[in-house]
Formats: C-alpha cells, sequence, structure tokens
C-alpha cells in the first residue's frame, strides 16, 4: 500500500520514486530493508547499473499494476490475469532455499537466495501485494474520502469506517471544508430577507 501511495498526484506519475536510489530509500523509509541492506542495495547501482535500471522498471511496472488492484479490490471487481502477472514476474526473483544459521539463540530456519541481483529488492514489496490479494475482495482496502487525494488505505479500524488516508492531512482539510461550507451556508440564509 505504501509503495502505491508513493503516486501521490495524478498528475504526477512518477510521485516519489524516480531512481533506482529512491527505491532504496524507500524501502528502507519503510523498514523493509535495514541499513546495511540498503547500503549494499545502493552499491548494486554501481557495479550493475543495467541491473538495477532494469529492475527499477519493474518496479514501475509492479506499481502500476498495483494501483489498478487496489482500484479493483477497493471496487469489489474481478481482478484481471495481467495484473498479477508483474507481482508474479518479481515474484520468480525469489529463488533460493532454507537452511538453518546460528543464531543468539542457538539455530534459526533463514532463506537463501540462489543468487543475487536486483529485482530481488522488490520481492518484499511482491509478496506483500500477492497476500493482499489472497484475501480476495474482502481485504478492507478504502480509497481516501478526499475527492482530491489518490491515496489508498488498509482499513485496521474496528469499526472498519475509517475515511481519510491520513487525519492529519486530509481528515483535518476535509473537515475544515465542511465547516466553511456549513458557515457560508448559513452566512447565505441570514442574508434572505426574512
Ligand atoms: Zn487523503
Amino acid at each position: 500500500m505504501d509503495f502505491a501511495n508513493t503516486v501521490y498526484d495524478p498528475n504526477d506519475p512518477a510521485g516519489t520514486l524516480r531512481s533506482w536510489n529512491d527505491l532504496v530509500d524507500f524501502l528502507e523509509v519503510v523498514g523493509a530493508r535495514n541499513r546495511s541492506e540498503a547500503t549494499r542495495l545502493r552499491a548494486m547501482n554501481i557495479h550493475d547499473p543495467r541491473g538495477c535500471s532494469k529492475a527499477f522498471a519493474n518496479a514501475m511496472l509492479l506499481r502500476d499494476s498495483l494501483r489498478k488492484v487496489l482500484t479493483a479490490i477497493e471496487a469489489k471487481k474481478r481482478i484481471p490475469p495481467e495484473w498479477i502477472m508483474a507481482i508474479n514476474a518479481v515474484l520468480r526473483a525469489n529463488e533460493g532455499y532454507e537452511r538453518l544459521v546460528r543464531t543468539k539463540m542457538g539455530w534459526g530456519l533463514m532463506f537463501d537466495t540462489r543468487r543475487e541481483e536486483p529485482l530481488q529488492a522488490l520481492v518484499c514489496v511482491a509478496r506483500s501485494a500477492a497476500k493482499l490479494i489472497e484475501q480476495g475482495l474482502n481485504a478492507p482496502v478504502r480509497k481516501c474520502s478526499n475527492p482530491n487525494c489518490v491515496l489508498y488505505f488498509y482499513d485496521v479500524s474496528r469499526t472498519r469506517r475509517r475515511r481519510w488516508c491520513s487525519m492529519a492531512i486530509c481528515g483535518n482539510r476535509m473537515k475544515v471544508a465542511a465547516y466553511a461550507r456549513r458557515h457560508s451556508e448559513r452566512k447565505g440564509m441570514l442574508k434572505k430577507p426574512l
């Protein structure tokens, strides 16, 4: 959802992601990658710029598909297979095996990828999208009620009646607008001759 929301203005289709490094920054900010992993991913851009720009193009396709998927889930419409393809293309990069590694507690089961490639950086986003799609059309995906806002959110509120992407941004803005509207209507009424 955060990944889809990196497009926040319909007139600016690139949103906050314009390069491989922007993508790595995003993954670090949302906690999908820790600092040392992010540093390694940034270094990848120096050793394999072509691979990284290809993976970045894949990221943009993934985001387009994901935004369409969210629109469909919100409108309770069927998700066509072509939107799934971009997600599966990224999941395919997650080739690997599980193995036991030493941990503080003793041993832990870890997943190791067979070879390192830039596209793997997106696997966490694709997996998260896949889990959402698995939930089906009843997943509580909502679009912000502000008609000028394009952001989506996952409604985990108890009543499932959350309306805004963020109370601090759209919630307050819409409440202020509604207040101003009511206020001006009232003023208009007073002006009317009795
Ligand atoms: Zn909003």
